[in-house]
């Protein structure tokens, strides 16, 4: 069935095993994040295989399909005050930012009788979540610091998210003398720093701070490449996913439209530069379904023209096979496209 995604078991088996391999030697534990591939029970699986145990993920619908892990399931976002009931459900440890949040969550706790890990976001100047003042964390701390409920067991932060702010070796210190103060100031055992996301990678090698013990990666696993400056790490593949989508029209055309021309179906209006009589092939497969901007055509002299919602327009003129209505273009993909694939409820899962 199509459009597809296909994920290479093979290749993301490797990729598992060797980010962990590599952290586990820094003593560094790998939360692998699942967004990218919606939590997928299937992925899931083949990465719990490989022994990778932790997993984290933005939302709790995602978190609620990931059963039967060894390891532990983390709230990526800042949570919904009207979500805090599936927080306890689902996630055995979350990010937090906010003091309103933390007491509702600690309240539920005690309640429910139940144990919620907190790690306490720092914002180092991504001005994306985290606690910006130092007024603001003396607060935060010192009540939470009290806690009986929700347990704080440690510092996290996010950088090049928002701000596209790289992570230094400077600013990830700051976070361990930030732990150290708040520890000897609260009275409280902060054993996790958790230090960001596919971005604080390139920094991650021999003299890396042991203090420094947890990253949360999605980019990586999936895409092979930090999210810094966008090179390969340690050799990761960066071809564990491809979408297929089949062609449903093929014709000869005009690259310029012809006639009075308005906004497109997006409200732009486009510029076309003229080509002369092209090939073209539609295939079914659109803006609804992934990102046509961040496909390549693995199919050597295709060209993505341009999509909307259902529709994908490539241009075949100077491919050498054969192409038919019927036949499958296949696409090499980034941590966009694969995001959206995974979302939309019209792309088939394979693994293959
Ligand atoms: C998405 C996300 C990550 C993972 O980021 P990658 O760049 O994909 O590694 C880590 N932490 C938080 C809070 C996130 O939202």
């Amino acid at each position: 069935m199509y459009p597809r995604i296909i994920c290479h078991k093979e290749k993301l088996r490797e990729n598992a095993i060797r980010l962990q391999t590599h952290l586990e030697k820094r003593g560094i534990t790998l939360f692998a994040v699942t967004k990218v591939f919606g939590a997928d029970p299937n992925i899931i699986r083949i990465l719990d295989d490989a022994g990778v145990h932790h997993f984290a993920d933005a939302r709790l619908l995602n978190l609620s399909h990931i059963e039967k892990i060894q390891g532990e399931r983390m709230l990526l976002r800042i949570p919904m005050l009207s979500e805090l009931e599936d927080v306890l459900r689902y996630a055995d440890l979350s990010l937090q930012s906010e003091l309103k949040t933390l007491r509702a969550l600690n309240e539920l706790c005690v309640e429910r009788g139940k144990q919620h890990k907190v790690l306490l976001m720092i914002d180092l100047g991504d001005l994306r979540e985290g606690i910006f003042s130092n007024d603001e964390l003396k607060e935060v701390a010192s009540e939470l610091a009290l806690m009986q409920g929700v347990q704080w067991v440690g510092l996290g932060t996010n950088l090049t998210c928002y701000g596209g702010v790289l992570p230094t070796r400077e600013s990830l210190e700051r976070l361990i003398q930030l732990r150290d103060f708040l520890e000897e100031d609260y009275k409280v055992d902060l054993p996790i720093i958790s230090a960001g996301n596919s971005s604080s990678l390139y920094l991650v090698d021999e003299d890396w701070p042991k203090e420094l013990n947890q990253l949360r990666v999605g980019e990586a696993l999936a895409n092979g490449t930090e999210s810094s400056f966008g090179k390969n790490f340690i050799g990761l593949h960066e071809d564990v996913f491809t979408i297929e989508a089949q062609i449903v029209e093929l014709k000869e055309k005009p690259s310029v439209p012809i006639g009075t021309r308005g906004k497109n179906a997006f409200g732009k209006e486009p510029v076309f530069e003229d080509y002369g009589i092209q090939k073209r092939a539609i295939i079914a497969l659109g803006m609804q379904d992934t990102d046509p901007e961040d496909l390549v055509p693995i199919l050597e002299g295709a060209k993505i023209l341009g999509a909307s919602s259902d529709h994908m327009i490539v241009d075949i003129t100077h491919v050498r096979d054969a192409l038919d209505v019927g036949s499958i273009l296949a696409f090499r993909t980034n941590y966009r496209s694969v995001l959206r694939a995974y979302t939309s409820a019209y792309v088939y899962r394979e693994i293959e």
